[in-house]
């Protein structure tokens, strides 16, 4: 169930980006944003302020290219990075991870299938095409955090990332909720991924809307069945505003 919003222009809109607005797809490289979905975002940023973000996983410049012309204020690797609203880049020291990417390479690296995505701090080791995988990319990705205690180990959907300790999806949203334009703004965040619970218990601490997308345990509030019932959904929030500022 989705819930209904009166006064969309009061809240601040965070959402995640694959699984999300857009379609989960074998390899994370062949991602695409259709033109009506950018046309909902830029509409729906309007709406709200310019008080809307996108926190992904991905790199801010590669969420940059996927939603060419569309520039947005985003939260980058989990929180790792960040571009306000304003523009400006906040980004923590990215921890050293070539030799983890050495590491990684060499144990599994030969594995078609397998994609290694190297991101600023952070390293992501996906293996969506080859889910029998799954065990021994778990046992490599354990072996590595375990010598590292500045590392941790973040699991999602087909996906193990490596992250610095300390990043995470709430962190990016209360940052953007303590500055203009999303300041004293009631949240609405949607995810579709583990990532994506720590975002989820930071709306629900302020009283705002958290909906998680898909199957599977979460603290959000509410559910989306998937991505194109969660689209629908945001299509209707530019609607109904639409409708009350014409009456
Ligand atoms: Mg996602």
């Amino acid at each position: 169930m989705l819930p209904e919003i009166d006064n969309i222009e009061r809240y601040a809109i965070f959402l995640d980006l694959d699984g999300t607005v857009a379609e989960l797809v074998a390899h994370p490289d062949s991602v695409h944003v259709d033109r009506s979905t950018l046309r909902l975002l830029e509409m729906l940023s309007e709406k709200v302020g310019r008080a809307l973000a996108i926190v992904s996983g991905r790199e801010i410049a590669v969420v940059d290219r996927l939603l060419r012309p569309l520039v947005l204020p985003i939260a980058g690797v989990h929180g790792l990075e960040r571009r306000d609203a304003r523009g400006i880049i906040h980004s923590r020291d990215a921890a050293d991870i070539s030799s983890i990417i050495f590491d990684i390479e060499k144990a599994i690296g030969h594995e078609v299938g397998v994609a290694i995505e190297r991101k600023p701090g952070a390293i992501a080791l996906h293996y969506r095409l080859r889910p029998e995988l799954e065990r021994r990319c778990r046992d490599i990705v354990h072996g590595v955090v375990e010598k590292r205690s500045d590392l941790c180990l973040l699991q999602g959907k087909m996906v193990y990332e490596i992250m610095p300790r300390g990043s995470d999806k709430g962190g990016a949203i209360q940052a953007f909720l303590s500055e203009s334009p999303f300041l004293g703004r009631r949240p609405i965040f949607a995810g579709d991924d583990i990532t994506d619970e720590a975002g989820f218990s930071v709306v629900n601490a302020r009283h705002g809307v958290s909906i998680k997308i898909g199957a599977g345990e979460s603290v959000a509030r509410f559910r989306a069945h998937d991505v194109r019932q969660f689209r629908a959904w945001l299509s209707g929030l530019v609607d109904n505003s639409c409708e009350e500022s014409v009456r």
